[in-house]
């Protein structure tokens, strides 16, 4: 690889940045279709059961002990260094602090798919018409179907088998109104076969993964028998073997275009403490929506890209409202046990509300010794999450470096509604929800690259190419046009996939 030098060349066809739902679709797709990917991701490949298997040495485990302080690899206040407080090279959470808003989002090999709750689902018919040139719904829906048997969205065979499961664990009680067929969405997640037993499977592609087992944790903190699908094992291991090179530990700092001839990226080694320039004619970023727009700006500042003018317009929380409802106090339930999330739920008398997910209490990673107590104190209470599309009326912007953002609730009348429909579950049980009515904790920042043909009002035009920048891409979630308000890694793998296709077909 080049180090920091003037000569230009060219390290791959694609340089892909990120290895989350959107980066890790993407490389696939371009391998698939025969160009030579390079994929650059900051954070570590993780210990898991797929991952070990398929022989990748260099690994850090998920989170299990340690305190939650050697989770985070990074804070990023609105005041204070460029790139934010760095705490641990190889964490798995970064925390982004704005305006009426926080955003978390994960570092390492797979990204994202390592924190999911493994629940995947399309946004509301009409989604994807009408927002720019050679993009709609049906354009879009075999990129969804092939995505959804990819990551392998299923039901359970028999949901009354699984722990805490909504369809049967709330019979009898009178706060949540019974969904029809088909209203539980698929979830990926390798559930135990009908004889229950919980030995080892290995795919076509010879990926090996665990049913999943109830009693264990495998929520935020990731599961490390790979019974939830996650992205490194899906797409990255089997496309390895095709020729796809992943360099992890591996920050992309700047991207700098270099005339007709493609883009130069600037590139720190985290374990070396070096700096690189790589370079290709395409570069597909899928940082996630934060550090895309953070690239982005950060870029601009350093003159690499010229005005972008559309860039950091429309961020938005995906309506994301987060409560904690405790379990009834006679000892009847544990919320920690079953599958991150038990499944959705209708709120009586909000039928025309959106769908609210009843989630597992989650065991923080705690030393050995204290983890009896902290497991017993995630069985006390049921996360409570809705989405919904918000107004998407945010901004994110780079003032003397550090980025900044701000969104507020106050401007989305769907907020209202969610915030109603979990008053009425506290009324209803008995049990109030606790939730910060006054600041956004969003797991799913959206937007601030959008999809527009109008390069004043959006970043990427409907094919996911950079407004008046030939051969940059960007496949994650900032270039949604609106929330998509439901989960949303279908749809970032779905558009990665259509990105990946424009690019090629
Ligand atoms: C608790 C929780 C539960 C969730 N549950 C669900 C769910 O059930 N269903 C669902 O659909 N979604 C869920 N999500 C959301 C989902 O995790 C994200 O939407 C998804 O991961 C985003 O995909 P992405 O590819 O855009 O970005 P990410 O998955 O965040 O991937 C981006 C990758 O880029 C890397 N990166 C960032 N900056 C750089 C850089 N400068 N250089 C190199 N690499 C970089 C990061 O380390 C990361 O690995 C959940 C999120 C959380 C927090």
């Amino acid at each position: 690889m080049t180090r920091l030098d003037n000569e230009l060349q060219r390290d791959a066809d694609v340089i892909v940045v990120g290895s989350g739902f959107g980066g890790a679709v993407a490389a696939s797709r371009l391998v698939d279709a025969g160009k030579s990917v390079l994929l650059l991701e900051r954070g570590p490949w993780r210990d898991t059961l797929p991952v070990r298997e398929a022989g990748i040495e260099d690994t850090k485990p998920l989170p299990r002990t340690g305190g939650m302080t050697s989770v985070l690899r990074s804070l990023h206040p609105p005041f204070g260094p460029k790139r934010g407080i760095g705490l641990n090279k190889s964490g798995f959470l970064e925390m982004w602090i704005g305006r009426g808003v926080k955003a978390v989002c994960t570092s390492g090999v797979g990204g994202g798919s390592h924190i999911w709750a493994a629940m995947l689902e399309r946004p509301a018919a009409g989604f994807w018409d009408g927002r720019a040139a050679g993009l709609d719904d049906a354009v879009m829906a075999g990129h969804y179907k092939r995505a959804m048997q990819e990551l392998m969205g299923v039901q359970p065979l028999d949901a009354a088998r699984v722990p805490n499961h909504t369809d049967h664990a709330w019979e009898g009680e009178d706060y949540f109104t019974p969904l029809g067929g088909g209203e539980q969405p698929p979830m990926a997640i390798l559930y135990p076969g009908a004889d229950g037993a919980a030995t080892p499977q290995t795919d076509e592609r010879g990926i090996v993964r665990m049913p999943m087992d109830f009693s264990r944790d495998h929520g935020m903190f990731g599961s490390p028998d790979g019974s939830k699908s996650t992205v490194d094992a899906i797409y990255l291991l089997p496309a390895m073997q095709k020729g796809l090179v992943v360099r992890p530990m591996c920050e992309v700092r700047a991207i700098f275009r270099q005339g007709k001839e493609g883009y130069r990226v600037k590139v720190h080694d985290l374990d070396n403490r070096q700096d690189m320039l790589l370079s290709a004619p395409e570069v597909v970023l899928a940082a996630g929506t934060m550090n895309t727009n953070h690239l982005l700006l950060h870029s601009r500042r350093k003159g690499g890209l010229g005005a972008l003018p559309g860039l950091g317009k429309g961020f938005g929380a995906n309506g994301d409202l987060i409560g904690s409802w405790p379990v009834p106090g006679d000892g009847s339930r544990d919320a920690a046990t079953g599958p991150p999330v038990h499944g959705r739920v209708k709120i009586k008398g909000h039928e025309d509300g959106v769908y609210v997910i009843l989630g597992g209490g989650e065991t923080p990673p705690v030393p050995g010794f204290l983890y009896a107590r902290a497991r017993a104190k995630a069985g006390r209470a049921y996360e409570v999450v809705a989405m919904s599309q918000d107004a998407a009326d945010g901004q994110i912007k780079m003032d003397k470096a550090t980025m900044s953002f701000s969104f507020s609730m106050s401007g989305s009348p769907s907020y209202a509604a969610t915030m109603r429909a979990f008053e009425t579950l506290g009324e209803l049980s008995g049990r109030p929800v606790r939730f910060d009515a006054g600041s956004v904790m969003t797991a799913h920042p959206m937007g601030g690259c959008r999809i527009s043909d109008d390069a004043t009002q959006g970043v990427v035009d409907g094919a996911g190419q950079v407004h008046g920048y030939p051969g940059l891409y960007i496949a994650d979630a900032s270039v949604f046009p609106q929330p998509v308000g439901v989960p949303p890694s279908l749809s970032i793998a779905a558009w990665a996939s259509h990105v990946a296709g424009r690019m090629t077909g």
